[in-house]
């Protein structure tokens, strides 16, 4: 199994995009692209509020687009990227697209179940090896989620002093 890892930036820069996409309709920004044979063939953003659905996390969008491009529920030797490391909900996923090797940017002590809340994807019963590599980027990705919860907790902030301001 050769990996390259020589676009494995660039692909991580395609993530940050999406995930500013996502963080312009006010979710969590968080993106992730599937990549096989050197193309993107998945793209996704973060998006459960705008799509009233709990499972429309980054992962799990681009992971059905990239199964409807192909036409194929399994998706050997893909990559995918994700800026921020997978949840317990996603990590499954990933096993079952057969997804060969997950790269994401920044860590997620709270959920991450790669490295974070435990090592999921080296589970003894699991039926698939993927491979895990983390940090790429890794700056970018967790700074593009600070500066989100910074900029909502302003404007969370703002309102309660226009709220405070009425009642007087
Ligand atoms: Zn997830």
């Amino acid at each position: 199994m050769i990996i390259d890892r020589s676009r494995d930036d660039e692909f991580m820069r395609e993530a940050l995009a999406l995930a500013a996409e996502g963080a312009r309709l006010g979710e969590v920004p968080v993106g992730a692209v599937v990549v096989q044979d050197g193309q993107i063939v998945g793209r996704g953003f973060n998006c459960p509020i705008s799509s009233h659905d709990p499972s429309a996390h980054a992962e799990m969008v681009a992971i059905r687009d990239a199964a409807l491009s192909r036409e194929n529920y399994r998706l050997p030797g893909s990559t995918l990227y994700v800026t921020l490391e997978p949840c317990s909900m996603c990590a499954g996923l990933i096993v079952h697209s057969r997804v060969q090797r997950v790269v994401y940017g920044a860590t997620e002590p709270k959920a991450g179940v790669a490295v974070s809340r435990g090592e999921f994807f080296s589970q003894g019963f699991l039926n698939h090896r993927v491979l895990i590599e983390g940090g790429v980027a890794a700056q970018d990705c967790s700074e593009m989620l600070s500066e989100f919860f910074k900029a909502r907790r302003l404007k969370s902030r703002g309102g309660e002093a226009m709220e405070a301001r009425s009642e007087e």
